[in-house]
């Protein structure tokens, strides 16, 4: 005997469809808003259902944004001809939350993955080499992950960009804050003595 309500149920399921929210974690979400006061699920599920249409892509960088285009592509303080490729939006926000860089950037969405389907046509490449062809972008910052689908993306956009007048750099890896040298693996060390910067 199925003993969950139906509205329950569809809840279940749907919050089952996020990644890595299984059954029991879906279950458990379900139930803490059904406890919760119904002004919360409410605001949730207003929230969720203007989400598509509040946000778009800027049709620049393609970052999510409410305007087209983003906040960061129209900001005269940004430095345009400076551009850092970053693989999904979560990377730029981490980047920004640095307060460091001071240029625009270029989603991605996705890196290259041969045994999956996605190539280049996949991700956002050809807009990238339109960017550099188009608006006098002299540097261009690749900030894919260190993972192996990160470092091939990189590699390949490299490769493709070689040929353009731009210059091109990558994000230095090395040993994260507070963690004792000799605990780190020697690819990290390795790619930390690599990028080893002059005082
Ligand atoms: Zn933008």
């Amino acid at each position: 005997m199925n003993v969950v309500p139906p509205a329950l149920e569809r809840l279940i399921v749907d919050l089952n469809r996020l990644p890595g929210v299984g059954v029991k974690t879906a279950t458990r979400l379900a139930l803490y808003l059904l406890r919760r006061p119904a002004v919360e699920a409410q605001s949730l599920a207003r929230n969720l259902s203007e989400l598509h249409e509040a946000i778009k892509l800027c049709s620049n960088c393609f970052a999510f944004s409410e305007s087209d285009p983003c906040l960061i592509c129209a900001d005269p303080q940004r430095d345009p001809s400076l551009v850092c490729v970053v693989e999904e939006a979560a990377d730029l926000m981490a980047i920004e939350k640095t307060g460091t860089f001071k240029g625009q950037y270029h989603i991605l969405h996705g890196v290259l993955s041969p045994m999956d389907g996605i190539g280049p046509d996949e991700i956002k490449v050809g807009a990238l080499i339109d960017r550099i062809d188009k608006q006098g972008i002299k540097e261009v910052l690749i900030a894919t992950s260190s993972t192996v689908p990160g470092e091939a993306t990189a590699a390949f956009l490299i490769d493709r960009l070689q040929s353009k007048k731009v210059k091109l750099t990558r994000l230095a890896c090395g040993i994260p804050m507070g963690m004792d040298i000799k605990y780190a693996d020697e690819i990290t060390l390795g790619r930390a003595i690599e990028s080893r910067k002059k005082y």
